[in-house]
């Protein structure tokens, strides 16, 4: 990838988002550990203690990531499975929720980071781990998500930006043919019998035409 695609501009070249997963991937991830910016709880999901993670591989244009998406290089800190658990733990336990999530950018970047830390979550008292992605890493990779039917915490959320590749590579700066990517997670989860549902932006018809 000659240039890290930061946010999209009008004369921006579309991208290969699983090359920017593997570019971005070489920034935030190291060994078992990956960049976080915060770790807080909200209200979401009924009350929910959250970890914001650093990186995406998609540019959507109405993200409301702050600029950690765009410049990972630049914000987080590197936290390890065992040490982002125990700050999920000791939020949970101060804003008395019983619910974990990782979300802010792009969860399923860095794969054994998460992998170890859905490890610590499944041998714990937590009895559910939300996971928000936008597909592209289930996509590609049938295996990761053959991983997650050992854990019986995790339930996943797959975010659907387009159903046409036009529209998907408009919202997320991405080569149109990606946009099959998510769909494909979704037989992939499908196929490991993983809990899951899909989430689209086609309740708003500024992002998503009825078609
Ligand atoms: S996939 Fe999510 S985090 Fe990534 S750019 Fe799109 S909205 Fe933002």
């Amino acid at each position: 990838m000659e240039k890290y695609p930061r946010y999209v501009t009008p004369d921006h070249e579309y991208f290969d988002p699983v090359e920017l997963a593997s570019e971005t991937e070489k920034i935030i991830c190291r060994n078992h550990s990956r960049k976080y910016t915060d770790f807080y709880a909200t209200g979401v999901y009924g009350g929910i203690a959250t970890g914001y993670t650093v990186g995406c591989c998609l540019r959507c244009v109405f993200c409301w990531v702050d600029w950690s998406r765009d410049f990972p290089e630049k914000y987080g800190e590197f936290y390890s499975a065992e040490e982002a658990y125990a700050y999920l733990k000791a939020t949970a336990k101060k804003f008395k929720v019983n619910k974990l999530r990782i979300s802010g950018a792009e969860p399923t970047l860095c794969k054994q980071h998460l992998l170890r830390l859905l490890e610590l979550v499944e041998n714990s008292d937590f009895n559910i781990f939300i996971l928000e992605t936008n597909g592209i890493k289930f996509g590609i990779d049938k295996d990761y998500v053959k991983q997650l039917s050992r854990f019986t915490k995790p339930h996943i959320r797959v975010g659907l930006k387009a159903g046409t590749p036009e529209g998907f590579a408009e919202r997320t700066g991405s080569l149109p043919e990606s946009y099959e990517l998510p769909y494909k997670a979704i037989a992939n989860l499908l196929d490991a019998n993983v809990s899951f549902h899909v989430a689209s932006m086609s309740a708003d018809g500024r992002f998503m035409t009825e078609k």
